[in-house]
C-alpha cells in the first residue's frame, strides 16, 4: 500500500503512521519530474526551435540528423542549466538519503546527493563511446556537432534513449531490499521497471509514501517530523 501525503492530510499521516516513523533509519527517495518543478524544470514537453523537447530522448533524430539534434539540446540545455535545486532536493542530500531518480536534470547532484541512481542517465554530461570518457555538456556549444577532446570520436548525450535500457537498475533495487522506508516524489510510476519499486520495498516490511504535489514544501516538512518523532523517542 502506498501513502499518499498532501498538504491536507500531512499532520493526520505523520501523527497516524508515528509508531513506525520513529523507528526508521533507513530511506531511500525515488524521484520523477515533479520534485523539480518548483526550480523551474521539467520542460520535456512543447517545442524548441521547431522541434518537439521530447526528440532529445529519442534515437531517431541523433542518428538522422545530429546537427538538428544538438540544435535542439543546446536549446534545451541552456535553459535547464539555469535550474537550481529547491528545498525537496536539498533536504534529501542534508539528510544524507538515498535517492533513486528518473530525471536528468542533474539536481540531486547539483543538491550534493552523494548515493544517487540517475537511470536514465544525465543531461549535464557527454559520453564518447570510443574512449568511454565523460565530459561536461559544456562542450556542446564548441562544435555544432561535439567532439571527443581526447580521440575526436562523436559525442552521444548522456540521456538514455527511449527504448534503451535504463541504467543501474540494480543498484535500485538493491538499496529498494534494504531500505526501511521508500519516499516516493513527484512521479506516478507509470515507466516499467520502477513501476516494481514499491512492491520490491513492501515484500521486505518497508513502509511506503508518496508526496506528489508541493514537494519543495512537504519533503523537508516530512523528514522534520519524523527527526522530531525520533528526538522524543530518545
Ligand atoms: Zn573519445
Amino acid at each position: 500500500m502506498i501513502i499518499s501525503v498532501n498538504v491536507y492530510n500531512f499532520e493526520s499521516i505523520v501523527s497516524k503512521h508515528a509508531y513506525y516513523l520513529r523507528g526508521i533509519h533507513s530511506w531511500l527517495a525515488l524521484t520523477g519530474a515533479g520534485i523539480s518543478q518548483a526550480s523551474g524544470l521539467p520542460l520535456l514537453t512543447g517545442d524548441l526551435q521547431g522541434l518537439a523537447v521530447a526528440e532529445l530522448f529519442e534515437s531517431r533524430l541523433f542518428l538522422s540528423n545530429p546537427s538538428r539534434y544538438w540544435t535542439l539540446y543546446r536549446e534545451v540545455y541552456r535553459k535547464w542549466r539555469l535550474a537550481t535545486p529547491n528545498a525537496a532536493h536539498i533536504e534529501l542530500a542534508l539528510q544524507g538519503v538515498r535517492v533513486v531518480t528518473q530525471n536528468v536534470d542533474g539536481l540531486h547532484r547539483d543538491a550534493g546527493t552523494r548515493e544517487l541512481v540517475e537511470l536514465h542517465g544525465n543531461l549535464q554530461e557527454l559520453h564518447c563511446k570510443r574512449c568511454q570518457q565523460v565530459f561536461p555538456s559544456t562542450l556542446v556549444f564548441r562544435n555544432s556537432i561535439p567532439q571527443c577532446p581526447t580521440c575526436k570520436g562523436d559525442l552521444y548525450p548522456g540521456v538514455v534513449f527511449v527504448g534503451e535500457e535504463i541504467q543501474h537498475f540494480s543498484v535500485a533495487v538493491d538499496w529498494a531490499g534494504q531500505c526501511e522506508l521508500l519516499l516516493i516524489i513527484g512521479t506516478s510510476l507509470s515507466a516499467e521497471p520502477v513501476r516494481q519499486m514499491p512492491e520490491i520495498v513492501e515484500k521486505s516490511g518497508a513502509i511506503v509514501f508518496q508526496i506528489n504535489d508541493n514537494a519543495e514544501l512537504l519533503v523537508p516538512r516530512f523528514m522534520a517530523s519524523i527527526d522530531t518523532q525520533m528526538t522524543s523517542r530518545d
